[in-house]
């Protein structure tokens, strides 16, 4: 066995480490599945053990769980619910017997006949926590930052080796339901509350305490395969039990709306799982984790939610051959609320910034800020006095820009004004190094036009950064047309540095998040000048899985501005730019009721101070409602002009080369505005749904609703020859591998 090394004790105890050569971290690959079964059957089968104890040769953890690389890579030897390429009846048997393999293992190390005892010396995730709920014992090190977890849900995936059965039956339904249905993780001194894990002993002697259970107490019996056994807090068939099913499913669907399969198939797993013995539940979860694994949702949410992400946060659009750049000072220009927080990040990862603004006093008001987000953390005991204080002594606010000097890089975040930004270029250029870089973080105005107030257009470029800058994971990165590749390398080693997701746009009207963005803010707006009830937009909206409806979304933003951008497009398209009904509703509602949304208690709804939003009546006056009832087929329309206005924005943007990777279209999409995680991204849409039948769909609502959503070229040649974005465009991925 090359991932389990076995050494037999003079008490026949024999201690397996787990310990896959040659990675970091262990993880449920091929062949440690494999190997499960030889582990086993050298327990079962050698005299001389009497018991085991199951621990981890890692420093870094016990099991991360399953490889999602194998898992979601699709077509390849170990990638499940292919069935082997064989079809019918074989291809979905050679599925079933592939998706079962490591549930039937661990059964079977269950079964086994001998005590077995897992030392839990770090975190457990996944199918890593699964081995260890196998076994008959549960000893963890005590240590707050070790994470037991089954976080299979958050990437559209099942616990499917065990978790679904063996948890609930250890905690109850209603106890195990977060943990299950979102992925929550405990911490050891949690999992010992809801027994979960037997004892929390002193880190580094879990493998001692493991081994004294085997010898003294050790019990070969699971709990669910005693006679006696009951299940916490009753079953499916209780009056009790019943009724977490049925409070667990309306739950449930209030916030998922059905579109994620996994969170479904968790629910019929543990509720048909249940009421069946042990051996027939653990079929029922494999059936269950093969259906939501070969869902689109679970392809999708894997690419992007896992591997691009992981792929994008190493750097995978990086160009290389240009050294790493350190950046170690940053002059932040502008300390209002996204340069307040850009200086909060930056000094988080270590970056001495010096944050400039108008007067001092702006400059202390824009250093508050982290001040305040260091006190509460320091209040919550997530950082200590002494840390905070490091952190916040990094940041030097100023209104002098020579104190740009020396700066590896400057952020430029003041005004959204061409005048004001050109100004700000000068003034710090001057002080700026050779090799230093300048990011501008404007939302709208595009980066090649900003570049001509600069006299190193090269090194000149957009970091545009989401609000609020310390939540907000992803960073937009825009290309001028003199931009350099060397500019770009250093941008990405900076937002890297800082803990963010980087993807690379070429510069464009809106760039590409906001401009995709825009276009469901808009279809919002559409469908209220068609006359659908206010609450109606909303409501489908968020069942699309967007986070909000597109109104509720408009007044986030601020309906004057934009009603300022719309100005602005139209002065700068001249005779291309399309006026529409709703034009008037938005210049109405900023100009005549002085309603500018969110920011002023004032939108398409009222914002009392204390309590709940609600629609603004006067809004029946602006856009009279016509259609105050839609039936299913209704709201499957409304949620396909929301979604697919979208999409076939972001094919636009490939066509014209504003994005040139779909990983990085779909995880910017997610992390950037929200787009609704179930799709993995607007491209995964598409690619799911197939080119030919979203250039269909496209036409009829182009035929009926406008131009807005005519298939852009592209579209309709990938349609005729069958392609998909990954495979198009996939390039960097192909030549990564
Ligand atoms: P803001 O009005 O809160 O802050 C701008 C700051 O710049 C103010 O503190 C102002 O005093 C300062 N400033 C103006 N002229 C200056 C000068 N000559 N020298 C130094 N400081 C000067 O605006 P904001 O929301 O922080 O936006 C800043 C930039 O970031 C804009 O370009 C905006 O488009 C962009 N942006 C905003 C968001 C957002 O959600 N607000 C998101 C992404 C990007």
């Amino acid at each position: 066995m090359e991932n389990f090394k076995i050494e037999v004790d003079s008490d026949g105890v024999a201690l397996v480490t787990f310990d896959v050569p040659g990675r970091s971290m262990n993880t449920l690959t091929a062949s440690v599945i494999k190997e499960v079964g030889d582990v086993v059957e050298r327990i079962k089968s050698d005299e001389a053990i009497k018991g085991a104890v199951i621990t981890s040769g890692k420093t870094t953890g016990f099991c991360a769980g399953a490889d999602l690389g194998e898992l979601g890579g699709s077509g390849g030897p170990n990638s499940l619910g292919g069935g082997g390429g064989k079809p019918g009846e074989e291809g979905l048997k050679a599925a079933f017997e592939a998706g079962f393999a490591l549930n039937k293992a661990f059964r079977a190390l269950e079964t086994c006949g001998k005590p077995v005892a897992a030392a839990i010396n770090g975190l457990a995730m996944g199918g890593g926590l699964e081995m260890t709920l196998a076994c008959h014992y549960r000893v963890v090190a005590d240590n707050p930052k070790i994470q037991l977890a089954l976080p299979e849900a958050k990437v559209g995936l099942l616990p499917g080796a065990g978790g679904t059965q063996r948890l609930p039956r250890l905690m109850g339904v209603m106890a195990a339901a977060p943990y299950l249905l979102e992925g929550k993780s405990m911490k050891p001194a949690e999992a010992l509350g809801f027994k979960v894990v037997h004892e929390v002993v002193p880190a580094g002697t879990e493998v001692e305490a493991a081994k004294t259970w085997v010898k003294t107490k050790g019990d070969p019996v699971a709990p669910w395969d005693k006679k006696d056994f009951k299940l916490p807090g009753g079953g499916p068939y209780t009056p009790t039990g019943s009724q977490v099913f049925i409070m667990g499913n309306a739950m449930l669907r209030k916030q998922t709306y059905g579109n994620y399969p996994a969170q479904l198939n968790i629910m019929k797993a543990v509720y048909e799982g249940l009421q069946v013995p042990f051996d027939a539940a653990i079929r029922i979860e494999t059936r269950y984790f093969l259906k939501t694994m070969m869902s689109p949702q679970a392809k999708g949410m894997i690419r992007t939610l896992f591997l691009s992400l992981q792929e994008l946060g190493k750097g995978s659009g990086r160009p290389a051959g240009v050294p790493h750049y350190d950046v170690k000072k940053v002059a932040v220009l502008g300390a209002g609320m996204m340069g307040a927080g850009i200086a909060y990040v930056q000094a988080m990862a270590g970056i001495e910034t010096v944050l400039i603004d108008q007067s001092q006093e702006a400059a202390d008001k824009g250093k508050g800020y982290a001040e305040g987000l260091v006190k509460k953390a320091v209040s919550r005991g997530k950082l200590t006095q002494e840390k905070g204080d490091a952190i916040l002594a990094l940041i030097h606010p100023t209104a002098d820009y020579d104190q740009v000097k020396g700066s590896d890089l400057v952020i430029e975040a003041v005004f959204e004004n061409r005048e004001v930004k050109a100004e700000v270029t000068k003034k710090a250029e001057a002080q700026l190094a050779e090799t230093a870089i300048f990011g501008s973080n404007t939302s709208t105005l595009p980066i090649t036009g900003l570049a001509k107030a600069s006299v190193r257009p090269a090194s000149f470029i957009g970091i545009h950064f989401f609000s609020p800058v310390d939540k907000m994971g992803l960073v937009e990165i825009i290309m001028g047309q003199e931009t350099s590749q060397e500019a770009l390398a250093k941008s990405i080693d900076y937002v890297l540095k800082i803990k963010k997701t980087p993807i690379v746009v070429n510069d464009s009207r809106g760039f590409y998040t906001s401009r995709c963005f825009g276009t469901f803010v808009q279809e919002g707006m559409e469908l209220l000048s068609d006359g659908y009830a206010p609450a109606i937009i909303d409501n489908v909206g968020r069942a699309t899985g967007m986070p909000r409806g597109p109104l509720e979304m408009h007044d986030d933003v601020a309906l004057d501005l934009s009603y300022k951008i719309a100005q602005q497009t139209k002065k700068d398209l001249g005779d291309k730019y399309e006026e529409r009904p709703f034009t008037t509703i938005i210049e109405k509602m900023v100009e005549g009721e002085g309603r500018y949304g969110r920011k002023n208690g004032k939108g398409f709804y009222d914002y009392p101070e204390n309590g709940q939003k609600t629609l603004w009546p006067g809004l029946a006056d602006l856009a009279p409602v016509k259609i105050a009832d839609v039936d299913k087929a209704g709201i499957e329309e409304i949620r396909t002009r929301l979604l697919y206005r979208q999409a076939v924005e972001a094919a636009r943007c490939f066509e014209e080369g504003v994005i040139v990777d779909p990983r990085e279209a779909d995880v910017g999409a997610i992390l950037g505005w929200g787009f609704a995680p179930w799709t993995g991204g607007p491209i995964s849409l598409i690619d799911g749904v197939g080119a030919k039948a979203f250039v269909e769909t496209c036409d009829r609502l182009a035929q009926q609703y406008g131009s807005r959503f005519a298939p852009p070229a592209l579209l309709r040649e990938m349609a005729e020859k069958g392609e998909t974005f990954y495979g198009r465009f996939g390039v960097k991925e192909k030549a990564a591998a």
